[in-house]
Order: C-alpha cells, then sequence, then structure tokens
C-alpha cells in the first residue's frame, strides 16, 4: 500500500475554497480556526478537524487560529487548555501568535447584544427553562410567543443590564433573540443568546455572571478573527441560518462562511466528551492518557506516532455524510508507519526456561542481530546467548497438532539469529504437571540461524538469554469496548455495559533483551513475533521497565482491503 501522507487529496470544502479563490473571495485570503472547548482532553475525532482546519491553511497560504470556546464556565479548565495546546503541537501544527480565547471577547460581545436588543432584535424573557421548551413547540408544531416577547427597548436593556450586574437567581431571566416563533428551523425560534450562571470563569474569575450560549458567541468570534471559512461538524448545518442571522442583524465587517463535514465515528469506542469524562470519573480507565483512550494523549502514550494519526486522517477523508471509520483501519496506519520506523528487539512475554544442555555452562557468545530487516541504516546490536535462555511459554507444546511448527518433543527449530535446537526431555512441577523447563541441545554448526547441511526447520522462535535479561512489565491492551457500536442515544442506555473487561493485561515477569537498558521513555520498539511496544512515558523508570503494547502485528485491515479489492 503507498503512503498518502504528503498528497493533500481533494474534497469538497477544498473545492469550495479554490471557487473561493479563483473568485478572489475574501481577497484570496484563507484563514481557518480549531475551536476547542477546553472542558475534556482531545480525541482522534478532534484530530481529523485539526487536520482539517491547519492542512487547509497550510495547504493555500492560509493561517489556522487555535481558540478556546471557553464560553460556559463549568467543567473548563486549564489543565484541559495546557494538554490541548501540547496535543495539538504533539500532532505536528502550529499556531504561532494565533492563539485565542472566545472570553477575551465577552465585553465585545456584550456590546453587541446590547446593539441587538436596541435594534428590537433581543429581548429578555423570564419564562422558566421548562415554559421555554414548552413554547418551543415541536418537529411538527409550531411554538408560539413568550409573554416577554414584546417589552420595550428601555425595559431589556435595564433588565440585560442588571442581569449582568448579578441582581437575579440563575434561571430568572434570558436573553432571547427576536426571530420566529413558527420556523421551521427550531433553531430559529427565538434562541437562547445569554444565561445567568453563577460560576467563577476559569480565566475571568468573577468578572461575568451571564455567559453567551454557542450560536451568539461562535459566530461573532470567528467575525472579530477574520475567519473566512468556519469549518464545523454536520449537527451545526441547522444552526448555520442562525450563524447568518446574527452576523447579518449586526452588520458586522467580516462574515465568514459555515461550512458542514461529518463527525469521525470510529467502532470499538466512544468519541464524545461527556462519554470520555464520565470514563476517567468513575475509574473505568486510570485517567485521560490511559493507552486505551481515544484520546491523543491515551494514543501518544500507548506509542501512536503523529504520522500515523496525521495518514489516518488523511485516508479517511473529508465527506458530507455520517459514517463510522473501522477501528482496523487505525490500526493499519500504526501498524504501516510503526513497521518503518520501529526497531527490532527481542521480548519474552511469559517466559518459559529452556536449558541447552550441550552448552558450555560459563560461555557467552555474542549474536549480531540487526535492527531493522529492510533497512540497515538502523545498524544492529549484539545478543548474549548463553546455556540458559527463555523462550515464550506459547512456543511449546509438550503434545502438539502437526501444523504447530514450534518446539516440541522431539522436534528441531531455530532461535532467531542464533542457532536450532532441538527438544530433548521437560521438568514438570509435580503438583500441577505443568512444564516448568525445557530441556534441549543445539547444533554449533547452525550458528546464525543456518545448517550447513541445508536441512530445514519450519519454525523460528525469538527468546532471551536468562541470565542477560532484564525484568520487565508488559501492559497488553485490546479495545476498550465489546460492541463495535457502543455510541447508543436510547434514555437509560448505559455506555460501560459494553466496555470489554479484558482491555488490559499486565504481564509483570516479562524479560527484554538487555540492549533495551536505560532506554528513554516513549521510544518504540518491534518485539519480534509480537508485536509494536512503547516505553511507558509515565511509570518506566531505568530500574522498572514498562512497556506499553501499542498493536499487535496481525493486520486485519490488510485483509479486509485485500478481499474488498479482489471483489472489485
Ligand atoms: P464532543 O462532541 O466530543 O463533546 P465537541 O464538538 O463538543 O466534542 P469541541 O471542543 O467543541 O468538542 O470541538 C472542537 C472542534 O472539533 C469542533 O470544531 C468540532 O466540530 C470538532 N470535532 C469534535 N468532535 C469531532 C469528531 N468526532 N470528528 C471531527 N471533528 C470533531
Ligand atoms: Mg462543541
Amino acid at each position: 500500500m503507498t503512503r498518502t501522507d504528503s498528497i493533500p487529496s481533494t474534497d469538497f470544502i477544498r473545492n469550495i475554497i479554490e471557487e473561493d479563490l479563483k473568485a478572489n473571495k475574501n481577497e484570496g485570503r484563507v484563514t481557518t480556526r480549531f475551536p476547542p472547548e477546553p472542558n475534556g482532553y482531545l480525541h482522534i475525532g478532534h484530530a481529523k478537524s485539526i487536520c482539517l482546519n491547519f492542512g487547509i491553511a497550510a495547504q493555500y497560504g492560509g493561517s489556522c487560529n487555535l481558540r478556546f470556546d471557553d464560553t460556559d464556565p463549568s467543567g473548563e479548565d486549564v489543565e484541559y487548555v495546557e494538554s490541548i495546546k501540547s496535543d495539538v503541537r504533539w500532532l505536528g501544527f502550529d499556531w504561532d501568535d494565533r492563539l485565542f480565547h472566545a472570553s477575551d471577547y465577552f465585553d465585545q460581545l456584550y456590546q453587541y447584544a446590547v446593539q441587538l436588543i436596541k435594534d428590537g432584535k433581543a429581548y429578555v424573557c423570564s419564562l422558566s427553562a421548562e415554559e421555554i421548551r414548552e413554547y418551543r413547540g415541536t418537529l411538527t408544531k409550531p411554538g408560539k410567543d413568550s409573554p416577554y416577547r414584546n417589552r420595550s427597548v428601555e425595559e431589556n436593556l435595564d433588565l440585560f443590564e442588571r442581569m449582568r450586574a448579578g441582581e437575579f437567581e440563575e434561571g430568572a431571566h434570558v436573553l432571547r433573540a427576536k426571530i420566529d416563533m413558527a420556523s421551521s428551523n427550531i433553531n430559529m425560534r427565538d434562541p437562547t443568546f445569554y444565561r445567568i450562571k453563577k460560576v467563577p470563569h476559569y480565566r475571568k474569575g468573577n468578572k461575568w455572571c451571564i455567559y453567551p450560549m454557542y450560536d451568539f458567541t461562535h459566530c461573532l468570534s470567528d467575525s472579530i478573527e477574520g475567519i473566512t471559512h468556519s469549518i464545523c461538524t454536520l449537527e451545526f448545518e441547522n444552526n448555520r441560518p442562525l450563524y447568518d442571522w446574527v452576523l447579518d442583524e449586526l452588520n458586522v465587517d467580516c462574515h465568514p462562511q459555515q461550512i458542514e463535514f461529518a463527525r469521525l465515528n470510529l467502532s470499538y469506542t466512544v468519541l464524545s466528551k461527556r462519554r470520555l469524562v464520565e470514563l476517567v470519573d468513575k475509574g473505568y480507565v486510570t485517567g485521560w492518557d490511559d493507552p486505551r483512550m481515544p484520546t491523543l494523549a491515551g494514543m501518544r502514550r500507548r506509542g501512536y506516532t503523529p504520522e500515523a494519526i496525521r495518514n489516518f486522517c488523511e485516508r479517511i477523508g473529508v465527506a458530507k455524510r455520517d459514517s463510522i471509520v473501522d477501528m482496523a483501519m487505525l490500526d493499519h496506519c500504526v501498524r504501516e508507519d510503526l513497521d518503518q520506523r520501529a526497531p527490532r528487539v527481542m521480548a519474552v512475554l511469559r517466559p518459559l526456561r529452556v536449558v541447552i544442555d550441550n552448552y558450555p555452562e560459563d560461555q557467552v557468545e555474542e549474536l549480531d542481530a540487526p535492527y531493522h530487516p529492510q533497512d540497515p541504516s538502523m545498524g544492529s546490536r549484539k545478543v548474549p546467548f548463553s546455556r540458559v535462555l527463555y523462550i515464550e511459554r506459547e512456543d511449546f507444546l509438550e503434545d502438539p497438532p502437526k501444523t504447530f511448527f514450534r518446539l516440541a518433543p522431539g522436534r528441531e527449530v531455530r532461535l532467531r539469529y542464533a542457532y536450532y535446537i532441538k527438544c530433548v526431555r521437560v521438568v514438570k512441577d509435580e503438583q500441577t504437571g505443568e512444564v516448568v523447563e525445557v530441556h534441549c541441545t543445539y547444533d554449533p554448526e547452525t550458528r546464525g540461524g543456518w545448517a550447513s547441511d541445508g536441512r530445514k526447520v519450519k519454525g523460528t522462535l525469538h527468546w532471551v538469554s536468562a541470565a542477560h535479561s532484564l525484568p520487565a512489565e508488559v501492559r497488553l491492551y485490546d479495545r476498550l469496548f465489546q460492541i463495535a457500536n457502543p455510541s447508543g442515544e436510547k434514555e437509560g442506555y448505559d455506555f460501560t455495559r459494553y466496555l470489554n473487561p479484558n482491555s488490559l493485561e499486565t504481564l509483570t515477569s516479562s524479560r527484554v533483551e538487555p540492549s533495551l537498558a536505560g532506554v528513554a521513555p516513549g521510544n518504540r520498539y518491534q518485539f519480534e513475533r509480537l508485536g509494536y511496544f512503547c516505553v511507558d512515558p509515565v511509570d518506566s523508570s531505568d530500574g522498572a521497565l514498562v512497556f506499553n503494547r501499542t498493536i499487535t502485528l496481525r493486520d486485519s485491515w490488510a485483509k479486509i482491503a485485500n478481499k474488498e479489492r479482489s471483489r472489485e
């Protein structure tokens, strides 16, 4: 499969922008923004939006702002601000000096609201939240006017000013746009623009007790920053008339174009911040950076590379219709990237002791082992071989079926980079009957793994020398959910029921080859025959190595893709 990392594919949004450029709209300028709310960590869905917004800006010589959409103080926090900044940088994008906060526009937004009131386009409504809902009507039933709809401009200005001054309790009043309670678009039925919320803001402290709503804030923030193309996800399609209404009524100089695309949905996980917060708060995972989480922090800790994620975002493309992307495709992108960059080393996850009876007791040989089979520039290291080794427990069977080509009594296999060995007897635990040690002989004529008499073996095993290898903890991760689509929306639906109870298996007696002494946190390796692993950046230390399994070697996506291709 070819890599598409550097060739931006085209899509309907890029087509729109190219048309705009041809028509010299916005004087040929392209300015986008990525507008996260700092109420959680970024996930892989956000990565799609980041790649799109920053990618488009780069492609058309424009710029992309990072804007914190921080107008709802409950749940927003600097911890999230910092994590978002570091995740965007890690993904490989840079906002230079274009870091903005919607909360910095509070004064300006307030002035805009006052202007709407003066123009008779907004009013203070004193219905309760419950009543507002009732008055709104439904998809099939028009809404009805609020009894407060025709308050005078003076009364509205007075009440709005007093809302700001903190004279009223939460819920007593809201500021609403005066549009059309009979509109077929429910968003246009006098939407709320400001509500009272006596919650301090993480940046503004207690300065405000009224906060602007998304529909009022977003379009104006875009306009203030001179955004040309405001790219958002499909659920905002029905908000677009409102986006345009606000900007038209206020007659602002810059009126960006909102364009919607389908959000990323990924199988076997959830991509809603509300749900991710729940996983963290209720302790289903160890934190936002738990390697099982679909967050960028989790994926980074698990060993995914930014290149793999960018490549994935490129491949899934940008469309106008919702769909669920197969997790196997993300896995495939991760594998494809790590295959090229990860040095090969040997580790034994579940060790079984092997004694080479005819190997001298105090002899040690340093065998040459290349770091990458296709990339000699990665060099090689020495791997010590001695009389007592460990192999993978599952690579030995006492009573194997015919198709088992690994080690068994009387059978000969190759030890990678080393020798042919043949099993001559086993030692069992007297109580349990479990095989605890395997005795073998080796053929000194097969050094390097090849027999001079041309005799063939079917199996090649990885191994480590018992005395030289280092102990390590290895964390094996699997899908977080057992079902492909855990994101149901029905009332009373509990998505946590579908969590995979086996999403983490911790192995505490694994052994790794001695070249891994002192490895840097975050380093990635292929453990031969097992998968890709990364040094856990949080828990690993020189004295106590911890590895996360990023992904196994089995590529189910390549199989799916091949099948589809052969069907075509
Ligand atoms: P969530 O639905 O997970 O709570 P959100 O949309 O509320 O996410 P924001 O912080 O508002 O989160 O998102 C910032 C930007 O990222 C928005 O422009 C949003 O459209 C985009 N975004 C969020 N989730 C996805 C997704 N799954 N796919 C693509 N873009 C997304
Ligand atoms: Mg949002």
